[in-house]
Parts: structure tokens; C-alpha cells; sequence
């Protein structure tokens, strides 16, 4: 692979109109890394759009075997790229290689998940109900159902997943898979790996002679680059991982539109960890070691970080308290993602202390300034202790810090963890460590969990969110903006696919998902039963 260039890439095009120009940072040292990038211009945007429009109708008819031998093929030009990718990666992140291979293993599992999906093709949720004309009520006519690609979707990833959530990340493979062409707005914080993962795409498109609109990047460190892609008229969804902050603001502009489109943002959540009585009364070692690892991947940066754990106060868990931080004291030290995140992680975490008084326990601070605005970054993992008592007293002010972070809240009784539990705001998960003698309680409870949270984790930790039909990543605002659909697995691609309906069409004009012959053989629901027959025409 070439040298980076900066450069957006607009179809198969490296396009350079752009006026200001910005540098990556090395998250190890601050210092920025050659080579200088453009803000994508207005232009620029609106060409990518519209090379995606135009390519819109051929990618919505792919075939499934076009379309799978696309992600496939991608996988293998990513892989061959690894070196040059976690090389680029580790300095723009500071992740270290064994976080960023993971990753990347990840999202090359993701594509071939995504492949077998479109191939074995039933995802449509193709529903027929055949023509009744003898039927008690009124005739029926002929109806075909399935879910049919939206159109141009633009993708924007996190900060936190150069690769997973990113140019060839979840969002951008799901609306691939659904039959959407995709413009990415590559996030500010990893210019450079995006740009390499993006000529990974550029030229599987070219060798598979595809149409070139199927893909294109712009980056940029302005909000107008990503304002001009979500305001522009032939975009017809947006998938978006970040901040609450960003998100709203991205939506608001989406809602503004004069067709408004659907938003599906993943944003923060704070992932609370309910520990029950009874695992005080054994062994904490491995819950505490698990936890800690929980904590710590990515550097606490991630969605899925536990950030809080509420137990019962007592003698043991005081113990395990003190175990906890001799344990924490032993965690790596890693730098944050970007002195962006530095600066709102310690603005976050003043918050904890500001708003819910809470007590930081670990690292105990010291009186040494730091030496730059770059050191200023905290080191990794802090925790914070407070009773609920006092959170409640302050009116239960919950807000993510994206960062290395975890309070402690004891409560007095299970009564009081109940109360506190019941403030928080909906979030992507809510783990529950428990004894097999607490079901009883956590049966009373899990209603009101199953209202506020996507997924509930039983003796587990949430972080690590695996790839597969039944993942939930999602959850009430402020997780996602509704909640209703997934980010993360093979449902993720129903977002980018909205349902129509055939009534009475000739079989020549049905999509082969919808015809009696039934020719890609799929599941269907057919007069409400699940069969892959096919019918008589
Ligand atoms: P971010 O700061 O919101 O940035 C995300 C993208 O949105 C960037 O491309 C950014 O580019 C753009 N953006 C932000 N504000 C904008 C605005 N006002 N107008 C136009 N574009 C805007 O997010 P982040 O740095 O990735 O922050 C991490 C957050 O993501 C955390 O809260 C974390 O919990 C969450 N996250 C959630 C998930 C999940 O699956 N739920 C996964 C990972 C991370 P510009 O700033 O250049 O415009």
C-alpha cells in the first residue's frame, strides 16, 4: 500500500479541494504525525452522496453471491494490510497490539458474519399471505412482504474503534449487507487509519469492478463536514457512534431536514453493576480480577465499561473494598485516546464529585502540577466511593465519564439499592452478580431492569459484546435515541432496510425473495407458517 495521503476518498477518486488542514496526534506523546489531512469541502461531500445515489439501484439488486464475495474479499485485502493498519492504529490510539489485533480479528469476523448472512438470505423476513377468495370475511388479495435496502446511509464511528466501529465497522457493513451504499465520516481522532482502511475498500471495489459510489470517506476535524453529510437530501439514514453531545446535535439537523430521516445513534451508558450480598460471603478474588479486567480494556473506554457498582455495605464488603484497590494498584498505566477524551474525562469525573459527592479512593491525588496540558491526562483507572444515601441526597445527577472510571455505592439494605437503582437513566446493560439463593429477588426486580436496559447480564461483565444473531446493543435513551434496534450482531442491519409491500404483482415484477418458485430458497412466512416450500403460481 501507497504512503498516506490526506486525502478524502471520494468513490475512486483521491480528492484534495479542501482548505484547512489538520495533523493526527500520536496519543503516546501528543505530537503531531505526518501527513496533513484536509477538512473535507461542501463539494467533496455532496459528489461522495452523490456517487452513492447513483450507485444505490445496482447495490439494492446485488445479487447475494455479489455481495457476500464483496465482504469476503474485503476481509482478505484488510488482512493483508494488518501490519501497516495496527502499526497506524497503536500510534493514533495508544491502544496496545494485543487490544488492536483483537479488534481487527473482530471486524474481519464481522464481514464473513455478515456475508453468510446475505447468502443464506432469509434476514428479508419475506411474509406472504396468499390470495383467500373463500374465506369467511372479506376476500384477501395476494400479499408480498420484505424488508428492501433504504438507500445512502452515512456511517460515523467512535473515537474508541479504529477498526470494529469504523470504515469497516458494524454500521457500515450492515448497511453494505442490506444493499445500501455507505459515505463515512471517519472520526478526527484516527485520520490515518481510516484512510487505510478506506483504499482496503477502494480497491476491492475497483478489482470487483463495482460501481464506485458504493463507498466513499470524508474526514475532517470540523463539525461541518458531518453537518453537510447528514443535511444532504439523497441520504436517507445515518448511523452514528459517539457522544451524547454529538449525537443530539447530528439528530437535531437530521429532524430539521425537509424529509427527516431516521437517526440510530449508540452513545454512552453507565453499565451499573449490581453486586448481591452473597458474593461478599465467599471468595471475591475472581469477581474482583474480573472486574478490573472489565474496567480496564481499552482503558476504560469503552460503551460497555462498567461504571458503577452498587452493593450492600458490611464488613466484607469493606474488605473487598481494600482488596479492590491493592488490585488496582497493579493495572496497567495507559494513555487516553486523545487530549479531547483527557479533557472531558476530568471534566466528567469532577462532576462524580461535584454533583453525586463522591470521594475519588484511587489514584490518592497528589499536589504535583502537571507539566502540560498532554500530562495532564489522568493515568489510568480512577474509582470513586459514595453512599446512596448522598447521591440521592444530591438528586441522583448520573452522567457517563468516557474514560478509566468506577464508583463505588454502598447502600444500606437491598430496599435502599432498589431505590437508587430505580434513578438511573436507560443504558445498554445492567450486570447483576448474584448467588443462586437471590433469584428469588433479582425475579422481583428484573421487570423493572427489562424496561430500562438492553441487556442483563447474570454473573457476567458487559464489556465484550459478541457478534451474533441474538446481541442487543442498544438500550433506552440516553443509550441509543429509541432503543428499538441493535448496532452490534446480524439484526443491525435492519436499520438500514424498511419493509414493502407487493400486492397482487405479476410473478415477474417480484423480487426472487417474494417469488413463488421461491428461488434463493429462504425462509418464508407463508399464510403465517415458516417454510421454504415453494408455492403453486
Ligand atoms: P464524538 O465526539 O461524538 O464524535 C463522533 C463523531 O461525530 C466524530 O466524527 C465527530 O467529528 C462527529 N461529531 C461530534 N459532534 C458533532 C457535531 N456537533 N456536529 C457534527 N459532527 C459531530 O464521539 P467520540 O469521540 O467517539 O466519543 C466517545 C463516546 O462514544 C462515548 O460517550 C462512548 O460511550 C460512545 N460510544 C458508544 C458506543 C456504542 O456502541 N454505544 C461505542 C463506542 C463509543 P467532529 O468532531 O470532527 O465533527
Amino acid at each position: 500500500m501507497d504512503s498516506l495521503t490526506g486525502s478524502q476518498i471520494i468513490g475512486q477518486q483521491l480528492s484534495d479541494h479542501g482548505d484547512e488542514k489538520y495533523r493526527a496526534t500520536s496519543a503516546f506523546s501528543g505530537e503531531p504525525m505526518a501527513p496533513f489531512f484536509r477538512n473535507a469541502s461542501e463539494g467533496e461531500v455532496d459528489r461522495a452522496v452523490c456517487l452513492a445515489r447513483d450507485a444505490s439501484g445496482f447495490w439494492a439488486t446485488a445479487s447475494p453471491d455479489v455481495k457476500s464475495k464483496f465482504l469476503r474479499e474485503l476481509a482478505q485485502r484488510v488482512n493483508a494490510s494488518r501490519e501497516t493498519l495496527l502499526n497506524r492504529a497503536s500510534l493514533e490510539t495508544g491502544y496496545p497490539e494485543p487490544r488492536l489485533t483483537m479488534e481487527l480479528d473482530r471486524s474481519l469476523f464481522q464481514l464473513g458474519v455478515f456475508a453468510n448472512l446475505v447468502e443464506e438470505g432469509s434476514w428479508v423476513d419475506a411474509i406472504i399471505d396468499q390470495r383467500k377468495a373463500n374465506q369467511a370475511g372479506p376476500p384477501q388479495p395476494d400479499l408480498r412482504r420484505m424488508l428492501r435496502p433504504v438507500g445512502p446511509v452515512g456511517v460515523f464511528g467512535a473515537s474508541n474503534f479504529p477498526f470494529a466501529i469504523s470504515v469497516i465497522g458494524n454500521d457500515v457493513v450492515s448497511a453494505w449487507a442490506a444493499g445500501c451504499p455507505v459515505v463515512v465520516k471517519g472520526h478526527p481522532g484516527h485520520p490515518g487509519t481510516c484512510e487505510l482502511l478506506g483504499r482496503c475498500v477502494q480497491d476491492v471495489i475497483r478489482s470487483k469492478n463495482l460501481p464506485e459510489g458504493i463507498f466513499s470517506l470524508v474526514q475532517g476535524t470540523q463539525n461541518r463536514v458531518g453537518e453537510a453529510l447528514v443535511q444532504h437530501p439523497s441520504i436517507r439514514a445515518i448511523g452514528f457512534t459517539g457522544s451524547l453531545r454529538g449525537g443530539k446535535s447530528l439528530w437535531a439537523l437530521t429532524q430539521k431536514r425537509t424529509e427527516p430521516i431516521p437517526f440510530f445513534a449508540e452513545l454512552g451508558s453507565l453499565n451499573p453493576t449490581l453486586a448481591f450480598p452473597a458474593i461478599f460471603r465467599r471468595n471475591t478474588s475472581d469477581f474482583t480480577k474480573n472486574l478490573l479486567a472489565s474496567l480496564t480494556i481499552g482503558n476504560g473506554q469503552m460503551c460497555t465499561r462498567p461504571g458503577f457498582v452498587f452493593y450492600v455495605k458490611c464488613r466484607e464488603t469493606e474488605q473487598w473494598t481494600q482488596e479492590l484497590l491493592t488490585a488496582a494498584s497493579l493495572a496497567p498505566q495507559q494513555p487516553l485516546l486523545n487530549t479531547s477524551v483527557a479533557s472531558q474525562f476530568a471534566e466528567a469525573t469532577e462532576q462524580y464529585r461535584v454533583q453525586l459527592d463522591a470521594r475519588q479512593i484511587f489514584p490518592l491525588q497528589t499536589k504535583d502540577e502537571p507539566k502540560s496540558e498532554f500530562d495532564a491526562s489522568p493515568p489510568s483507572l480512577h474509582l470513586y466511593q459514595v453512599t446512596a444515601a448522598e447521591v440521592l441526597r444530591c438528586g441522583a445527577k448520573w452522567t457517563e465519564a468516557f474514560g478509566p472510571v468506577c464508583i463505588l455505592v454502598g447502600c444500606k439494605d437491598l430496599e435502599e439499592m432498589k431505590a437508587i437503582t430505580n434513578t438511573l437513566p436507560g443504558g445498554l446493560t445492567l450486570s447483576l452478580h448474584a448467588d443462586p439463593a437471590e433469584q428469588t429477588l433479582a425475579a422481583q426486580w428484573l421487570s423493572d431492569w427489562t424496561a430500562k436496559f438492553g441487556r442483563i447480564v447474570w454473573n457476567d461483565f458487559p464489556t465484550g459484546v459478541p457478534i451474533g444473531n441474538a446481541t442487543q446493543h442498544g438500550g433506552p435513551y440516553p443509550a441509543s435515541f429509541d432503543g428499538q434496534g441493535t448496532s452490534i450482531g446480524t439484526r443491525a442491519i435492519e436499520r438500514f432496510a424498511r419493509p414493502t409491500c407487493y400486492q397482487n404483482f405479476p410473478e415477474t415484477l417480484l423480487p426472487p425473495e417474494l417469488q413463488s418458485d421461491n428461488p434463493r430458497h429462504i425462509w418464508r412466512q407463508v399464510d403465517g407458517r415458516l417454510t421454504q416450500d415453494k408455492l403453486p403460481h
